[in-house]
């Protein structure tokens, strides 16, 4: 999965004060703020969660805005995403001690009794419960305790964009100052009610998941230990969920999952994902968030070769390594070379290809010639950016009790090599469409008028003049003037 893939997509809400967003709010509303770290499938549960709350008669308020309810959505793919989680859960406890702050995701899964020990948490919900987060709400009987629910993560369930019948849970309520609470898992697909993935701030573009939990136990990666093993969303649950988002006004798909290109439900892969998703009227784009190498179907090259295909041509393929000892040693399931064919295969086959990667810098016993190796490789592949975080070693993967670890300053000094050159990279990518018309999606416009959005192989076009009617879930043509930072500027042709 990308690691970062929230840079890679950002969700398309706008930025408000707190007052602001609460302007205007039914006071008789109880209200609910969420706080997501880390990669878009937690985006795209957070908005699962959201609507479960609006459901619920919550009146649903953007980040730090004053609310009776905060739920974080926790990350733990590295130890500055557990440190990002406790420095926020304090934050909130600051702003509001009497608010309720629900703690839900991977670090809860991965460690809930450091978190039900920060002043203020009253619900620690793991990976596999956290979507009936609104049921064990409804279990808090007071601020001085602290419900954790954590039961094992179970192979055959799956805790996508479902939200569960209200039906009263059988739990087992323990008046402690930590409570756990062990339960029977419902099956995925016995008794979940569906229900979308969008909120009112979100009405462009949006994740449809389609998978969770990974099975490649790659060396470094927590995940599945935090996820889960992979399983797979049952194809009419999500193809319900696909035609309610269109209808809601949705413009793009973006098909999400931890390991998408491993889907498989019968006889259905991501390619009938994809096919079913480019017969839905009203839909403009599907975009695959992000995909391993390794896992790709090549008709996905076809397909976005083909102008009137949905699929938009963007592949961000993770690399981690450009050196085979390394790779070997991360337990990836390819070496520089296949990734490299395959890399100049997509590129060869899609025109304007836009193909993203993540890297890992630092790995225990990552030399200076391997290092070198994954720089020489990035610098020739056709790449147009790349992600780039540090190894962090987690517990409980074979990485953490490598001995030769790498210290902090040469993983910083190696990162800082890479961004510049994914800085360098991006912008030659950008270049080579300079001059073009290109359609964009247009998805923010913030109070001074600026608007911005995406073109289908990912650059992000900034409108270089003021436009006074709304343009937001419009695709239009606007003509690439001229770079900016990390974006381009566009005119409308008639401007
Ligand atoms: S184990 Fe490997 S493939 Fe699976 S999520 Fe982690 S990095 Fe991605």
């Amino acid at each position: 999965m990308s690691l970062l893939s929230e840079t890679a997509l950002p969700p398309d809400s706008e930025t408000f004060t707190a007052d602001e967003l609460n302007e205007g709010q039914e006071p008789a509303k109880k209200r609910v703020s969420f706080h997501t770290l880390g990669c878009r499938l937690n985006q795209s549960e957070t908005g699962v969660l959201a609507r479960s709350f609006e459901q619920q008669g919550y009146a649903v308020v953007p980040d730090y805005a004053r609310a009776e309810v905060y739920v974080l959505n926790t990350c733990t793919v590295t130890e500055h995403s557990d440190a990002k989680n406790r420095q926020i859960i304090r934050k909130l406890h600051r702003q509001n001690p009497e608010a309720i702050i629900a703690v839900v995701g991977c670090y809860a899964q991965i460690d809930p009794e450091a978190i039900a020990k920060i002043e203020g948490v009253s619900l620690v919900i793991g990976s596999e419960e956290k979507m009936r987060i609104t049921d064990y709400l409804a279990q808090i009987d007071s601020q001085n305790t602290v419900l954790i629910v954590r039961p094992k993560i179970n192979k055959t369930t799956f805790t996508a964009a479902v939200i569960p019948h209200s039906s009263a849970l059988s739990t087992q309520k323990l008046r402690k100052q930590t409570k756990t609470i062990e339960r029977d898992v419902v099956p995925a697909n016995s008794t979940l009610q569906f229900s979308g993935t969008t909120t009112s701030h979100q009405s462009t573009r949006t994740s449809l998941k389609i998978q969770d939990g990974c099975d490649f136990m790659c060396a470094f990666c927590i995940i599945p230990f935090a996820r889960g093993r992979s399983r797979y969303r049952e194809f009419s649950n999500l193809q319900e969920e696909a035609r309610m988002l269109v209808q809601e006004g949705i413009r793009e798909i973006v098909i999400t999952g931890v390991n998408v290109g491993t889907y498989k439900t019968g006889k259905r892969t991501l390619v009938d994902v994809v096919d079913f998703l480019n017969t839905l009227p009203g839909l403009s784009r599907i975009r695959i968030s992000s995909i391993e190498p390794t896992t790709v179907p090549e008709l996905l090259f076809q397909y976005m070769s083909d102008a009137q295909h949905k699929l938009v041509p963007f592949f961000h393929l993770p690399l981690q390594s450009g050196s085979d000892i390394i790779l070997q040693k991360m337990k990836r399931r390819y070496s520089a070379a296949e990734y490299t064919d395959e890399i100049w295969r997509a590129f060869e086959s899609v025109p304007d290809l836009c193909i993203g990667t993540d890297v890992m810098v630092g790995f225990p016993e990552e030399s200076e010639t391997e290092f070198k190796s994954t720089l020489k490789l990035l610098k020739k592949l056709p790449l147009a950016y790349f992600h780039v975080f540090p190894f962090s070693a987690r517990n409980g993967t074979p990485a953490f009790k490598m001995k030769e670890q790498v210290p902090p300053t040469v993983k910083q000094q190696r990162g800082e090599k890479l961004r510049l050159l994914s800085t360098k990279k991006r912008r030659v990518f950008h270049q080579k469409f300079l001059g073009q018309s290109r359609e964009v999606l247009w998805e923010s416009m913030k109070p001074d008028g600026t608007i911005s959005g995406y073109t289908d192989n990912y650059i992000r076009v900034v409108l270089n003049e003021l436009y006074n009617s709304d343009l937001r879930n419009q695709l239009l043509p606007v003509r690439l003037k001229e770079l900016k930072g990390q974006t381009i500027l566009g005119k409308f042709e008639s401007g």
